[in-house]
């Protein structure tokens, strides 16, 4: 049995605690590695090396900096069968998939090559007789992120590249879930040139996560992950006087108005309901048809679509649209949410509850489902599933479509499909949810823009990546100075406005 590590110092180092977590392969229902669960010690030498380290690397120009973010990248490309290979194997996803994981990720490390000018502070030039006033954005020491199992190669790049590039340390403490990929892709930024103790990872579950929540030391936490353990986090944290950001759970309503074309809504439908087992914080869950002849034609285009999915292990390559999901308890999960769902009166249209592949009889696989006339006081409905079920609310009225998303408590992401754009526009206009799509159905912004919900979906004031992350990873220092012109005269004793 493969026993995994911590990565600190710039070495592979043996869990101390005597603690550890089994890793699964999904597809196989196997344990294959065995990853330690860092106690409060482990994470206080983490912390130390850190501390020491960061101040050095701070002192290091952002352009050396940005360069190792380049190197990193021309790395990443070089290993990203390798990555995605493990990532598949450890979360069970396709392997077009995982590779889109480490790209999503590898996207943000190229925006953190732009730290120079990213980092460039303002100045006033005069700002009375003698005096310049200009701000500087200094890293805030010691920064730590937790992540969720879904992206484990994508969530801890928009933490770490940022805080990096800033000048910060970073410990990232991933899922215990999958552990492997962030593990690689520490060794990835040693090998771009990044200074020991700069990035470390340190496995762990509640037990690490609240070591970091108390640590004086880190000035700074991230948080993706299920929308009650992103509200403690946000508490314990900001209560210890750090500055936190969060991102919960989801439940992304799609909106299909009359006009929208039918194929492509449906189409839409599958890839943003089902791919990666619906196992994506972006996913639509919630299909909204307006009208009682929207909601047929769509039921009617997804059926087929849904009944011609291939769920399959990744080992078969681009020949699978979704794999398993990522536990037994995840599944069992899922398959006690679609039994409310029945008992609650919904329609199970496509039934996925009888699916077993041969040969992997044991693998955490679970069949598609499609739910109609599900109704807002179902379980199906308020509560985030994360599985490949889709639950159909048929609306009357574009106003009673645009209440669902907006009554609902989670404001992650949502979409609109019309050939109106007035419609569109509207939408985009009124909706209290964070990242909106117009007939595109899993809105995730691009690097360069921001990521994140709103309502339950967050905790915390600024976005993750983009600008947003460059304010969350520094603080802003501003001095004024005065030269001699502005002291000829003598001192100065008054405070008063600058003139
Ligand atoms: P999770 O909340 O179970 O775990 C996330 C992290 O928190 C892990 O590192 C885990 O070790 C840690 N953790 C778990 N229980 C803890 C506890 N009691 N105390 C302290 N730490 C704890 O989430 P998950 O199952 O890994 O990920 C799926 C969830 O993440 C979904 O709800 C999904 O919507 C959400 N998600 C949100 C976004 C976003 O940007 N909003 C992105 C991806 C995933």
């Amino acid at each position: 049995m493969q026993e995994l590590t911590h990565y600190m110092n710039g070495e592979h180092v043996k869990g101390t605690s005597g603690r550890f977590a089994d890793v699964f392969n999904p597809a196989t229902g196997e344990v294959q590695a065995k990853v330690p669960l860092a106690n409060a010690d482990e994470m206080a030498k983490a912390v130390e090396i850190a501390a020491a380290a960061q101040p050095t690397w701070a002192a290091t120009n952002p352009q050396r900096r940005a360069r190792v973010m380049m190197k990193f990248v021309s790395l990443l490309n070089r290993d990203m069968d390798k990555l995605a290979e493990a990532l598949s194997r450890e979360h069970g996803k396709t392997l077009p998939d995982a590779a889109g994981d480490v790209q999503r990720g590898l996207e943000v490390v190229e925006y953190c090559i732009g730290a120079p000018e990213l980092l460039k502070g303002d100045y006033t030039d005069g700002a009375g007789p003698g005096i310049d006033m200009y701000s500087m954005k200094q890293p805030l020491g010691v920064s730590a992120g937790i992540t969720p199992f879904n992206f484990p190669a994508m969530i801890p790049m928009w933490m770490f590249a940022p805080a990096i590039a800033c000048g910060n340390a970073f410990i990232l403490k991933p899922s215990e879930r999958d552990p492997s990929v962030p593990l690689m892709l520490a060794e990835l930024m040693e090998e771009a040139g990044l200074p020991k103790g700069i990035l470390q990872v340190v496995n762990g579950d509640k037990e690490a996560v609240d070591a970091i929540l108390d640590h004086p030391v880190i000035q700074s936490v991230g948080f993706v992950g299920s929308t009650p353990i992103a509200e403690y986090i946000y508490g314990r944290g900001c209560s210890n006087g750090k500055r936190v950001q969060c991102f919960g759970g989801a439940k992304n309503h799609m909106i299909i108005m009359p006009d929208a074309d039918m194929d492509q809504a449906a189409d839409a439908l599958i890839g943003a309901g089902y791919g990666a087992a619906g196992e994506r914080c972006m996913a639509i869950s919630v299909a909204v048809p307006v009208g009682e002849e929207t909601a047929d034609k769509l039921i009617e285009k997804l059926v087929p679509r849904i009944e011609k999915l291939k769920v399959g292990p990744y080992t078969s390559g681009n020949d699978v649209d979704y794999g398993p999901v990522v536990t037994s308890a995840a599944k069992a999960n899922i398959e006690r949410l679609v039994q409310t769902g029945v008992d609650q009166g919904a329609e199970l249209v496509v039934d996925g509850r009888d699916f077993s592949l041969q040969g992997y009889e044991d693998g955490f696989f679970v069949g598609p489902h499609l739910f109609d006339k599900v109704t807002p006081d179902m379980d199906i409905y308020k509560y985030e599933i994360f599985g490949p079920v889709l639950s159909c609310v048929r609306a009357q009225t574009y106003e009673e479509a645009l209440g669902l998303a907006m009554d609902h408590e989670m404001g992650n992401g949502t979409a609109i499909f019309t050939r109106d754009g007035d419609a569109a526009r509207d939408f985009a206009a009124r909706v209290n949810v964070g990242m909106i799509g117009i007939n595109v159905p899993i809105p995730v912004p691009l690097a360069y823009h921001t990521f994140g919900g709103w309502k339950k979906s967050v905790f915390g004031d600024l976005n993750q990546h983009g600008p947003d992350a460059f304010k969350f990873y520094t603080r802003t220092k501003t001095v004024t100075s005065r030269w001699p012109s502005g002291i000829k005269e003598g001192g100065e004793f008054n405070f008063k406005p600058m003139d």
